[in-house]
């Protein structure tokens, strides 16, 4: 039986902008997304048996059909039952590093690595965007995950255009452990309080659409000038979640007052924090001095860098 052992980019957003909601119910978004090399690992082997089994020792990680890796194998089944037939089910073991519910797409990456595994388990020979397709079935983050980099993502999220890629600008990451935001709830709260646009058809669309403000990032990211993007960052979310959970604005507050950080944002929906800064040296100095005014053990920081890369092979056997 073979295997392979994937590893699964974690992202945070560097903008994210709500244009309005779509009859699908769906928000109309501009989101520019960037892998970060904090990782999952997950290695996928063939089954002489039927079925999925999905492992993980992580607390907050399901093991059952609501796991988006589960639900990406079982798409996998639906989609070539022949190849099931021929192959046989998939064990699927999660290790986990990225927080869970935190705003960087950990369960989309994870179930985008089971997608790229089976394709090579299977020997599907799928290209970048039936992977893709196949993806934005499970979720909107799921087809970023596939490929990663920097990317401009509009839709809900799933249509993609690459951006020059980055790496190399090194991010502090937090996040409460213990605390969660629902990103279905910050949405809704952001619609009551700001009554975003309702886009009934194209015309409407293409009009929204054509207001978006996330230019001066993209110039920034074109120029590859870490201080510029760090400046233009934006998360319209902020809005919502900010003033409902102190313990993040006080993150973000804490972040921007330490020396050597170019920016700071919240990720997705949250509650993970993260600030842009100079040099690696600094990003460890500035994690230092976090973990020293806030001593909770609670709170989970991270150095970790931009990286260029999605979902990435790393042993087969
Ligand atoms: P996004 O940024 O895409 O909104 P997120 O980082 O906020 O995602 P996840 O880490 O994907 O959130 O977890 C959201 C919920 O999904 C958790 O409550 C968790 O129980 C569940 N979940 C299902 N599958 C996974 C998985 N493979 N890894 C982590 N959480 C999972």
């Amino acid at each position: 039986m073979r295997s392979y052992t994937l590893i699964a980019p974690a992202k945070i957003n560097l903008y994210l902008e709500i244009i309005g909601n779509r009859p699908d119910g769906f928000h109309e978004l501009a989101m520019i997304l960037q892998s970060i090399d904090l990782a999952d690992q997950i290695s996928v082997r063939s089954l002489s048996t039927d079925t999925i089994r999905v492992h993980s020792h992580h607390p907050q990680v399901p093991t059952d059909k609501t796991n988006l890796a589960y639900r990406a194998a079982e798409l996998m089944v639906k989609e070539f039952p022949d190849s099931f037939a021929r192959f046989g089910g998939v064990e699927i073991t999660i290790d986990k590093h990225i927080p869970v519910a935190a705003g960087l797409a950990g369960g989309s990456t994870n179930a985008a690595a089971v997608l790229v595994g089976i394709d090579l388990l299977w020997n599907l020979g799928l290209t970048q965007s039936e992977l893709e397709e196949l993806g934005a079935v499970l979720g909107s983050d799921v087809p970023f995950c596939i490929a990663g980099g920097t990317v401009i993502a509009t839709g809900r999220g799933e249509q993609l255009s690459p951006l020059p890629n980055l790496d190399n600008i090194y991010i502090v990451l937090a996040k409460y452990r213990s605390l969660e935001v629902s990103t279905a709830w910050a949405y809704k709260t952001y619609r009551q309080q700001f009554g975003s646009t309702y886009i009934k058809d194209t015309a409407s669309l293409i009009a929204r659409a054509s207001a978006v403000h996330s230019g001066p990032i993209v110039r920034a990211i074109a120029n590859k000038d870490a201080a510029d993007i760090a400046k233009k960052m934006h998360n319209d979310l902020e809005r919502v979640v900010l003033p409902e959970y102190p313990q993040v604005l006080q993150l973000r507050e804490l972040f921007a007052s330490q020396p050597g950080v170019l920016g700071t944002m919240m990720s997705g929906s949250g509650p993970s924090v993260f600030a842009l800064v100079e040099s690696q040296q600094q990003a460890e100095v500035i994690k230092q001095q976090i973990r020293t005014t806030i001593p909770n053990e609670d709170l989970e920081l991270f150095v970790t860098r931009m990286t260029t890369h999605g979902i990435k092979i790393a042993s087969s056997v």
